[in-house]
């Protein structure tokens, strides 16, 4: 399995930068990643998006829980049920 080299959290510029092994680099938008959340409540929510919620560009990770095969990453919006498996997390 494919784990990051290098996790580094960028609140000012609003991304989560992620270093592959392979060289890669992935510099993904909070905002975007918020979106993307594929827990239960989200999904069901219209279009992937936030059970009556509009997508916040302003909204932040304010904390990164390492799971070993993913991360668990928790908003500034109160929202922290999100699971990002490394996989899915390159795909994005
Ligand atoms: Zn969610």
């Amino acid at each position: 399995m494919l784990v990051p080299s290098r996790l580094e959290l960028a609140p000012a510029e609003g991304v989560l930068r992620i270093d592959w092994p392979d060289g890669r680099r992935q510099s993904l938008d909070h905002a975007r990643l918020r979106q993307a959340c594929r827990c239960a409540a989200c999904r069901s929510g219209p279009a992937g998006a936030a059970v009556g919620q509009a997508l916040d560009q302003a909204v932040r990770i304010v904390a990164v829980q390492d799971m070993g095969y993913g991360i668990q990453l928790i908003f500034n919006d109160g929202h922290d049920r999100g699971i990002y498996p490394w996989r899915y997390l390159e795909t994005l």
